[in-house]
């Protein structure tokens, strides 16, 4: 599944290309494929993209009317002036700024609506060049973005599991602070989260400080690899960056989290910085987003290759859908990992 660099690449290339274009029309292909009944997505007809940027493994594309400023209101509305995260001017920097929202008295940004694309494991948002044929049911079409211009965004999926989508929400879930990573405050964060994919988020992995991150690691203690990968916890990472980050940081991926010292939290935070920047250069060197194959990797998905650190061989620990992989010459002082509940044991 694409992680945070992939989706945070991708989301540069479509502000690159389709910020400023106006929107015409967004037309579900599927009925799977829009996962929310308001509001209406015709309700952006006419606007134009303002950003594209990215939270946790999600696109988020925010169009607002023409005219008014997406975010800043009303110039002799002296609290309306502050920078709202990335919708100021619509091209700011792609990205997640959680700025604004942690301001007390912060006005929420009203106006505009944000279309938050998951992708799932193979699904894609493909740029549709103007004049380039529109097959009534494109294949593997799930949704489609037309512009005025003529260009258009295609989301696909293949197979036949369609499970990627869009949810439509008013405003902006991140300059309103309504996803700035802070724990479920209310008794209806339960509802909430079930109409809005960003709402059960936890803090996005890049976030996270090490001060943070021991506050995470004690509150949910278990097992690092499935730490990293628990969306609710700290988001945007999947199997081959928890893997890596394992490795990185020289940690078992089995490392207890409500154990771990000072100097395993900072591991785990370089790691993850580290790691992350390492595939985002790799990835921007591209005109699409990569296929899983081709993402950097020292561990993940090399079971029984070298280690390129310590020339150990690579493991796995094999689970029924996936594999956790580590070097025991870097991660475990040797020692083979073996689950003794869910897992059959390898080498
Ligand atoms: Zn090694």
């Amino acid at each position: 599944m694409p992680e945070i660099p992939e989706i945070r690449a991708h989301a540069e290339r479509l502000e690159t290309l389709a910020a400023g274009e106006v929107l015409k029309r967004f037309e579900p292909l599927s009925f799977t494929a829009l996962k929310t009944a308001s509001p209406q997505p015709s309700e952006a007809a006419g606007w134009p993209l303002r950003s594209v940027g990215q939270r946790a493994k999600f696109l988020l594309l925010r169009f607002a009317p023409p005219g008014g400023d997406a975010g800043a209101g009303a110039v002799d509305d002296e609290s309306s002036q502050r920078t709202h995260g990335t919708a100021d001017d619509g091209r700011a920097s792609v990205g997640v700024s959680m700025a604004g929202g942690d301001e007390p008295g912060a006005e929420p940004t009203g106006n505009g609506l944000t279309f938050v694309v998951h992708l799932m494991q193979g699904g894609r948002l493909r740029v549709l060049e103007a004049g380039a044929k529109r097959p009534r049911r494109p294949r593997d079409g799930l949704a489609r973005f037309e512009f005025e211009s003529g260009l258009g965004l295609l989301l696909t999926e293949p197979g036949t599991q369609k499970r990627a989508g869009v949810w439509v929400l008013a405003g902006d879930p991140i300059a309103d602070g309504a996803v700035a990573g802070r724990a479920p405050e209310s008794a209806d964060t339960a509802s909430t989260a079930a109409a809005h994919p960003l709402a059960g988020l936890g803090p996005e992995a890049t976030e996270v400080d090490a001060a943070a991150m021991a506050e995470l690691m004690a509150a949910h203690p278990g097992r690092l690899h499935n730490f990293l990968r628990d969306q609710r916890v700290i988001s945007g990472l999947g199997r081959r960056l928890a893997n890596e980050i394992c490795h990185r940081a020289k940690l078992s991926p089995f490392a207890p989290t409500g154990r771990m010292d000072a100097e395993g939290v900072e591991a785990v935070v370089a790691a993850i910085g580290a790691v992350v920047d390492d595939s985002l250069a790799a990835e921007r060197q591209l005109a699409q987003m990569s296929r899983s194959a081709e993402r950097p990797s020292a561990v993940h998905s090399r079971t029984g290759e070298q280690c390129p650190v310590c020339g150990d061989v690579v493991r796995a620990v094999e689970y029924r859908d996936y594999s956790v992989n580590y070097c025991a010459g870097c991660q475990t002082s040797g020692r083979v990992l073996a689950d003794n509940t869910t897992s059959k044991f390898l080498r």
